[in-house]
This record gives C-alpha cells, structure tokens and sequence, in this order.
C-alpha cells in the first residue's frame, strides 16, 4: 500500500505512474488493471455526456446559477474571447460540469461533487487541444484517483471537515497531477504538479451561500481548473515545491482543523453571510417553506377527497 507520496515517488521513480497505481489496486484489491480502466473509460464518457448537456445551460435548483458555460461557450464560439483555447476550454468544461450538478444532473464526483468539474474540465480540455489519446486521459483518471487516495489516507475529504481546500483544493492537486502526466511528466514532476496546486489552494474557506453548491461553487471550479493548469505547467518545467507534497497535506488538515465551524459548510461566514448571501438564504428558506406548505396541502386535500369517496 502506497501510504505516503515520498512512498510514491520511490515506487514510481522511472515508472508510468498510471501503471504503480493499477498495480498496487490489483496486488490490495485483486482488482484487474483492465478492469479499472473500463471503469474509467465509462467514467471518461459520462463526463464529456456531461460537458455536452452543460453547455446548454439552464437554471439550477436555487435558480443562483447554471447558465454560464452556456454563456462563455457562446463568446468563445463567437470568437470574442482573449484567454487561448486551452484555458477557455478548461474553463467552460469545468462550468457545464458544475452546472449539470447544480440542477442534479449525472456527474463523475472527482473527488467530491462539489469539486467535480476541475478535473474533467482541465483533463478533457487538454485532451482536445493537444490531441492527447483518449487512453492517456483514461490512464490520467487512474493518476488523479490516485493522488486523491493518498490525499484522503490522512484528510476528510469534505468542505464540512476542512472547508474547500478539502475538496476544490483537493481536486485541483489531482488534475494538475494528472494534467502532468498526460503531458509526459514523471512522476517527480506529477506530483510537484499535485504540491504546487494544492499548496496553493490553503485556507480557502467552505462558504455556500444558502448552503447550496452553486455559489461559489461553481465558478470557482472553472478558475482552479486554470490553477492546475499552471501547477502542472510549473512543474513540467522543473519549477518545485519546496515543501513537499506530504507536507503540504499535513499543512492542510492543521488548517482545516483551524477553521472556525461558520467557514465549514454551515452556510454561517464568508460569503453565505454577505447582505446578499443572507438575502438569498432567506429567500431560499421562504421557497422552501412555500413548497412544504403546498405539498401539506395537496397531502390535505388528497385525504379528504378519498373519505368523501369512501363515504
Ligand atoms: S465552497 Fe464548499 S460546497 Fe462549495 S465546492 Fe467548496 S467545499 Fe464544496
């Protein structure tokens, strides 16, 4: 069992990191790497399904968001964005991800479903610009549910236990690990990819407004998936972390320790409680009492026409 990334590195020093990964399932597990890999190419498709359903947009649950990959994908087809096709690309996958979940549409949870579009957005977008094959991407799912293991051997993965960099932060160590290797990393680099990115991701708070996973949700899930880009840039470019990956993992379990519960998933501080945030919890609130008393209601009125049925 790979307990540890300096484990890690020292299985996969000259290896394809995909292959240690496969490898130590099948000897703990006896699950067969082919296997997991159809598992994964599953997984592949039901996230580009999902990336074609969300760029069409439509409001989600809380009606607070679900339309913006449909609106970045129309600047971008209409040719009037600036970022390169990579980034936007990135970007707007990472956004038709979060939006399908927001309106409770079928998602890859990677790791969480909160956090479930910077993977697929950095992952799918990489493989379309630089014409990566399919198979690498599926090997490259192995490499993220790989880190997010070790990550989750000694930390909660959850914004309730350790606020967002829990989960987003999280995340984006995974795909910019992933990312890494797709680009022919070795696993030195794949990992300094995953420590740069989530390093960077420290004391980011868990702050949903309405308790909701729309705001901020799901636009932060589009800018980290730019974030792991560029930990994966940096460190395909020998850029390192001077702390190492265990470390940093350890750093973050103290710190989410740390954050006072309201920063922890309760929609109580940060942003759930800005004059807005609290606007539209109340708001939220009084739909859902709304929707409670109707269904009493109908229950009522249900019970009431089968006794005079009866009688
Ligand atoms: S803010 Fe909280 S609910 Fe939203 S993605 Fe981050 S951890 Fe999940």
């Amino acid at each position: 069992m790979i307990e540890s990334f300096k484990q890690l590195e020292e299985a996969g020093t000259n290896r394809d990191l995909a292959e240690v990964f496969l490898e130590v399932d099948e000897q703990e597990h006896g699950i067969p790497a082919e296997q997991i890999l159809a598992t994964l190419r599953k997984r592949r498709e039901v996230m580009r399904d999902c990336v074609s359903r969300g760029k069409s947009g439509g409001l989600s649950m809380g009606k607070l968001v679900g339309n913006e990959a449909k609106k970045l994908n129309e600047a971008f087809t209409a040719g009037k964005t600036f970022l390169d096709p990579l980034t936007i690309k990135a970007e707007l996958y990472a956004l038709a991800v979060m939006g399908e979940n927001s309106r409770m549409g079928v998602i890859v949870a990677a790791p969480t479903a909160g956090a479930g579009g910077v993977v697929p957005g950095m992952l799918l977008a990489l493989e379309e610009e630089r014409n990566v094959d399919p198979e690498k991407t599926v090997r490259a799912l192995v490499v993220a549910g790989g880190i997010g293991s070790i990550v989750a051997l000694s930390a909660n993965i959850s914004g309730a236990a350790g606020g967002c960099q829990n989960e987003v932060g999280v995340a984006t160590a995974m795909g910019a690990a992933a990312v890494a290797y797709m680009m022919g990393g070795t696993t030195h680099e794949c990992i300094h990819a995953s420590a740069l990115a989530l390093k960077n991701t420290l004391g980011l708070v868990c702050d949903p407004v309405g308790g909701l996973v729309e705001v901020p949700c799901v636009k932060r899930n589009a800018l980290f998936a730019v974030h792991g880009l560029t930990a994966a840039q940096l460190a395909l470019a020998g850029v390192e972390s001077v702390i190492p990956m265990d470390e940093v993992v350890e750093a973050m379990v103290r710190i989410g320790r740390a954050l006072p519960r309201g920063l922890r998933e309760t929609a109580e501080g940060g942003l759930a409680t800005t004059a807005t945030g609290c606007a539209i919890g109340t708001r939220l609130k009084d739909e859902a009492n709304q929707r409670r008393a109707e269904r009493a209601a109908e229950r009522e009125r249900v019970a009431q026409e089968r006794k005079t049925q009866a009688s």
